[in-house]
């Protein structure tokens, strides 16, 4: 059987690259190491419990998000309930606790009323984030090269002449004196990156805007929803959709693409096989296509050389929460709340208070009780706890060290989040520590990142859409090319992806 297209991997790039292409007629083959699809984008159960492995919130759904038209076009508002979060986050660090919410304009109020003598920076902020989100997304991708090549981005504002090359952390401190304004702007920052002085603003802005354009929303009964229903419009249209195969090797035939060798993953490891198609599509991370599936040496060194060897993004530890009351009985009434209260004054400190140790670290919580999640059963729900991470903290650990200090990190982050909610150790019933390894197990992503490479100024926009195989027939869909990581990033990626390749 000759395919239109081989997809490796079943993230939401890959996914998304299926789907499309299926829609449009193309016979699909999407091989995924794992037993479900989704990569991050998944759920599991625990007794009668959901839990959620990877959304707390997909940013987006107004007219300026291009997600919205994919959405539409695949069906997936149609078939899936999205939930908005009742706000954006609440910030908390000793002596402030704001609650932003996920408009601008509101946001815009809470923090002048809170930081009056920022005012002016404050509306510069949201005019600059705001103008970079609608002006990436208003050029036609193809114009995308040519508008990054230049030195200075013409915004819709001309006044807002932008670098390049800044970093967030470089434009709050152009724009605030305040620390603690900049620490509640970069709440969120670990959503995207770790460190604010090598964090591209572009990407941030891009990210950050479509948060506070169109708001954030969860998906009613979890991520695998949206996994399962683009796995299926694969299927439906005559796709065939292979779990637990591994693929081992994409074919390179007279310098082009032209197949996958690949074999079950189980403890006797399968006969190999091998499917061809007109085309490949990687969802698989970029290092791995390069380091482990591109066995041709002409090929791999091609690929090499125009990615070069961008810095991965760092990776992120859970501790995931099932409860038996809600925490919305004990009078939590926030969906995210970040903690900042491990002694972080000044945003200076950031990268270092989202490694610090974890009795110090900032940390997130997630409530999906503020919202119907459909994860729990009635009266009872879950959550998750979340800060950064780095898989050398976990992967070189003997396997009882690596329980002793999964278990060391669970009692770390309940005991801190019980100080700010009394009693919600005594309503868990149960918890489970998801690390960079637990990731990387899961995704084969490198470091057990979930953001492929780090979104630095010279590894974003210019650098990413560089990212192009020079390989005929091969082409890439994640997080690891561009425009991004996160639920959007890989869905508008895939989607990309098979433009391109129908454009061909
Ligand atoms: C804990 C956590 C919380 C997150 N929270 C959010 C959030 O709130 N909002 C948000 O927008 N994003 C969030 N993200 C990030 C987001 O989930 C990811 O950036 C995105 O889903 C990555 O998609 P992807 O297409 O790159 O594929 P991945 O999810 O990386 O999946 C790749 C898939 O390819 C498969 N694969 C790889 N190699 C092979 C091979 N050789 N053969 C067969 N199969 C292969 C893997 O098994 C996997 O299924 C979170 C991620 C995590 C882990």
């Amino acid at each position: 059987m000759n395919y239109d297209a081989i997809v490796i991997g079943a993230g939401l790039g890959g996914l998304t690259a299926g789907a499309k292409l299926a829609k449009e007629g193309k016979k699909i083959l999407l091989i995924e190491q794992h037993s479900i699809p989704g990569g991050c984008a998944t759920t599991f159960k625990r007794k009668d419990l959901k839990i959620e492995v990877g959304l707390h919130m997909i940013d987006g759904l107004d007219d300026g998000d291009p997600k919205q038209r994919i959405f539409e076009e695949l069906g997936v508002l149609d078939n899936l309930e999205f939930k908005r979060v009742p706000e954006f986050y609440r910030f908390v660090k000793p002596g402030v606790d704001l609650i932003i919410p996920d408009n601008y304009e509101q946001a815009i109020e809470v923090l002048t009323e809170h930081f009056p003598a920022e005012r002016k920076g404050i509306l510069k902020f949201f005019k600059v984030i705001l103008a970079l989100r609608k002006e990436v997304f208003r050029v036609p991708r193809q114009k995308w090269k040519m508008l990054l090549s230049m030195p200075f981005f013409p915004f819709y504002a001309p006044n807002l002449m932008i670098r390049e090359n800044i970093t967030v952390g470089q434009f709050l401190d152009d724009l605030f004196d305040d620390e603690n304004l900049k620490l509640v702007l970069l709440a969120t920052l670990g959503y995207y990156h770790d460190n604010p002085y090598n964090m591209s603003l572009l990407y941030y802005s891009i990210a950050q805007g479509s948060f506070f354009s169109g708001g954030g929303y969860f998906i009613k009964g979890g991520s695998q929803m949206l996994s399962d229903y683009l796995a299926s419009i694969i299927e439906n249209q005559g796709g065939e959709v292979i779990y637990g195969h591994l693929v081992e090797e994409i074919i390179v035939e007279d310098g082009s693409a032209t197949g996958v060798k690949y074999s079950k993953k189980s403890a006797t490891k399968g006969e190999q096989q091998s499917a061809y198609g007109k085309c490949i599509v990687a969802n698989a991370a970029l290092p791995n296509v390069i380091g482990k599936l591109l066995k041709n040496t002409q090929a791999k060194t091609k690929l090499s050389n125009v990615v070069g060897n961008p810095e991965i993004a760092p990776s992120i530890l859970s501790v995931y929460l099932g409860f038996k009351r809600t925490p919305k009985d004990l009078g939590n009434r926030y969906y995210s709340t970040v903690f900042f209260d491990g002694g972080i004054s000044s945003q200076q400190e950031l990268a270092d208070y989202h490694h610090t140790d974890l009795s110090k670290r900032v940390f997130i919580f997630c409530d999906y009780s503020q919202l119907d999640s459909d994860l729990a059963p009635e009266g009872k729900s879950v959550g998750v706890l979340c800060a950064m991470d780095n898989i050398s903290n976990w992967d070189a650990l003997p396997k009882e060290q690596y329980e002793e200090r999964k278990e060391l990190a669970a009692q770390t982050m309940i005991s801190r989040l019980d100080k700010h909610i009394p009693g919600i150790r005594e309503e868990i019933e149960y918890y489970e520590v998801g690390t960079p390894t637990t990731i990387r197990r899961y995704t084969l992503n490198p470091e057990g990142t979930a953001y492929g490479y780090a979104q630095l100024p010279g590894q974003t926009g210019r650098k990413r859409v560089k990212i192009k195989s020079p390989i005929p027939n091969l082409f890439f869909a994640s997080a690891w090319t561009e425009p991004g990581h996160g639920f959007t990033g890989a869905i508008i990626s895939g989607y990309w992806c098979a433009e391109e390749i129908l454009r061909k």
